[in-house]
């Protein structure tokens, strides 16, 4: 028995000390498609290797439960439409349960970490007859950390059920959101006219409970509602809703902004305050916040509250080229009302110069040359250049010749090897009174005498000779002689 037990022991401590397969693995993300792939593996760890465009992408929210790294990254030209597949429980502030569906980046995280990632000029559109919770980063969340991100863009939700939400980062749920930011425009219409909706809107989460510090926000809200309204710059309506998260804190945090809103609804509520709109939880700590936010209350009901205010706008477009450290976008502004907003975002980038040499190669060490940009001056590119290639040979094709005043003769000279950088000849006589040779290699007899033909590579590496005897004819003598 003694000995089963510390066999035991030891497996346990074995199992224990064992390496987890896999812990450690992160996948890198580059592209659209990397990142649309988290939905097969929602449990792994991730970490963004590049900026990602997701323009053109009808993007499916993916259900998410891993660690997601954004490394300062950012995703930009996200556009979704429709929500998730994942149904989970919503409760209102009566803790009665709505099966509900979720929309954003993410439709839901649950035990998940979502660190240093942005979001630029993301566009969400969601027009739902179930219960549904929508952000721009994530509908739901459950147990999840959200910290370094930053959310910017806008987004539309038509509703037509009892339980919805909009928030800036998440919708619905309990985690933590800290050190982000969130510049947004949310608008919400509700088409539930028959029933009172529970309605939810906050710059950082919408309804529940979470961790929420050092988080800045400005919101630009618009809610048209029939039911009961829940707004509030950080969060619509901070409630436990039948999670189970400890004792929270909403601390040092900014709002700006304002939500523009009615309530069309004899029972009127109408929760709207800069942090927390309704409350029904409490707080560990609640303190360090600030805001220029405005409740913005109308009481005509006829007409939807819109961003938009103009019955057929005119809008002109600008679009503003990328620099080398800052986002390119297209702006566009009604001439009417002055509603704008920005999309199509480019990324930084440097104009690249023609590649300029910065050490020529010789024939001992490699050269350098790089290309800068032009804007700023920052190295974009830099090649090595191998160093010159040297002659090994120079042979003339003959070594002697004989030759009469007057006459002339072609040598040619072999270089090699083939690769070599510089295989020109400079050709050279010993004595150009006696023959003179010219750049093509043809020697011209002069005088009587000796000369050497030189041939000798431009490099200087190589070198070789013909020795030339030139001799009168015997006419040419007689006319020395008599002439
Ligand atoms: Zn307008
Ligand atoms: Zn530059």
């Amino acid at each position: 028995m003694k000995k089963a037990l510390s066999l035991l022991l030891c497996l346990l401590l074995l199992a224990a000390l064992a390496p987890r397969a896999g812990a450690e693995d992160v996948t890198e993300i580059r592209d659209a498609a990397g990142l649309a792939a988290m939905a097969e593996d929602p449990a792994g760890s991730y970490a963004l290797a590049a900026d990602i465009d997701l323009a053109g992408v009808d993007w499916t929210p993916v259900a998410f439960s891993g660690k997601l790294d954004g490394r300062g990254h950012t995703i930009y030209n996200l556009s979704v439409t429709r929500c998730g597949a994942e149904v989970r429980t919503t409760r209102d502030g009566n803790l009665k349960p709505y099966e509900t569906v979720f929309a954003g980046l993410f439709s839901t995280l649950e035990n998940a970490e979502v660190r240093d990632l942005s979001l630029r000029g993301a566009y969400l559109s969601i027009e739902s007859n179930e219960h549904c919770f929508a952000a721009l980063l994530a509908g739901y969340i459950d147990h999840s950390a959200i910290s370094g991100c930053a959310v910017e863009g806008r987004a539309e939700f038509v509703g037509r059920a009892v339980m919805v939400g909009l928030g800036g980062v998440a919708g619905y749920g309990c985690g933590s959101i800290t050190d982000c930011k969130a510049e947004v425009e949310l608008f919400f219409e509700d088409r539930l006219l028959e029933r009172r909706c529970e309605q939810f809107m906050g710059g950082v989460l919408s309804c529940g409970v979470a961790d929420i510090e050092r988080c800045t926000v400005r919101i630009e809200g618009y809610d048209s509602c029939h039911g009961y309204v829940h707004n509030g710059g950080l969060v619509g309506m901070y409630y436990l809703c039948g999670m189970d998260y400890p004792y929270c804190s909403v601390s040092e945090n900014y709002v700006g902004g304002f939500i523009r809103f009615f309530e069309a609804n004899t029972d009127r509520r109408a929760y709207c305050m800069p942090y927390r709109g309704e409350y029904l939880t409490g707080l560990r700590r609640y303190e360090g916040n600030s805001n220029d936010f405005q409740r913005l209350e109308t009481f005509d009901y006829r007409f939807v509250l819109r961003p938009e205010s103009c019955e057929d706008p005119d809008v002109a477009e600008e679009i503003t080229p990328p620099g080398c450290d800052s986002w390119g976008f297209t702006r566009h502004e009604c001439r009417g009302c002055g509603h704008s907003w920005t999309d199509s975002y480019t990324p930084p980038e440097h104009l690249s110069g023609d590649w300029e040499s910065v050490e020529a190669p010789s024939y001992t060490a490699a050269g350098l040359e790089r290309r800068v940009c032009t804007r700023c001056g920052a190295v974009l590119e830099e090649r090595e250049l191998p160093a010159l290639i040297a002659t090994e040979s120079c042979a003339l094709d003959r070594h002697e010749a004989a030759l009469h005043p007057g006459e002339t003769i072609p040598l040619r000279a072999e270089v090699g090897p083939a690769d070599a950088a510089d295989r020109s000849v400079r050709w050279s006589s010993s004595d150009e009174s006696v023959a003179v040779v010219d750049e093509k290699g043809v020697v011209t007899a002069l005088d009587r005498g000796r000369a050497e033909i030189r041939a000798a590579t431009a490099d200087g590496f190589c070198s070789d000779v013909c020795v030339l005897n030139v001799t009168y004819t015997f006419g040419q003598w007689l006319r020395q002689l008599f002439g």
